[in-house]
């Protein structure tokens, strides 16, 4: 740890990116509040919400990545701070969160304070992730609390977070990267993807799941309404 300052000390001036990936297979509203309301409280500048083609640890999406932006690009509209990304359907290969936050380290600069967002479900396999620690050079965590899920730790991920927990956003905010912070968001919403296809394919509601705008792509594509597609397809999405 370093005891001279910076010019930038506290980093009052510098930029506060977040980046929330995700399957977003379809986004729903678990995502966009929790997304609207990280960007209010950790004063974010930007808040970057970004697909991943080809997720590492779990099955084939039932929807192609192009057709998954474009959901979220619908969701998002014109909320401000929040930003539809698709950089990782330019990447041939497994999406590697790390690799894209080296990607956004290069674009915001040394002093940038990155935020890897993520959701406790998410966070409880971090340890499984490529390169885990390198996700620490390069960005903060912040775990969202989300119902349904308990905060188990297997001992790979307490090693991994050995002394960075912090308590609250001014702390996270005085470095670019290498913190923890838990934050349980005033409406959190037992939503999740895996529910809403599931609604989708037997025909029952989804209103109020996700956005309006959402639904209406969905269902004008037919985007739901079978089993998914099969796994040989998951790479031949571009
Ligand atoms: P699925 O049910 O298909 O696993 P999901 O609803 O968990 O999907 P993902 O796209 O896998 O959605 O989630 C992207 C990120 O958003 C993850 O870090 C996840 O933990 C988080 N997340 C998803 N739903 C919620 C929610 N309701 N509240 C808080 N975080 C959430």
């Amino acid at each position: 740890m370093t005891h001279g300052m910076s010019p930038s000390e506290g980093g009052a001036t510098a930029p506060r990116i977040g980046m929330l990936g995700g399957t977003f297979d379809p986004v729903h509203l678990g995502h966009l509040r929790s997304a609207v309301e990280l960007h209010e409280h950790l004063a974010l500048d930007r808040l970057h919400m970004i697909p991943a083609p080809q997720p590492p640890l779990r099955g084939c999406p039932q929807v192609a990545a192009h057709e998954r932006l474009a959901l979220l690009e619908a969701g998002i509209g014109d909320t401000p701070g929040l930003v539809a990304d698709g950089r990782e359907l330019k990447r041939a290969g497994p999406s590697y969160s790390a690799d894209t936050l080296a990607e956004l380290r290069d674009e915001y600069g040394a002093d940038a304070r990155l935020v890897m967002v993520l959701g406790e479900d998410a966070f409880s396999r971090l340890a499984d992730w490529h390169a885990p620690e390198r996700l620490f050079e390069l960005a903060h965590i912040v775990v969202i609390a989300r119902p349904g899920y308990c905060a188990g730790h297997s001992a790979p991920l307490q090693e991994l977070i050995g002394e960075r927990e912090v308590a609250d956003a001014s702390a996270l905010m005085q470095r670019p990267h290498g913190r923890l912070l838990r934050v349980t968001l005033s409406s959190r919403m037992a939503i999740s993807a895996t529910d809403i296809r599931r609604r989708l394919q037997q025909g029952e509601s989804v209103r109020y799941l996700l956005p309006a705008a959402v639904e209406q792509v969905a269902v004008a594509r037919q985007l739901y309404q079978t089993h998914g597609h099969p796994p040989e397809q998951c790479q031949a999405d571009e």
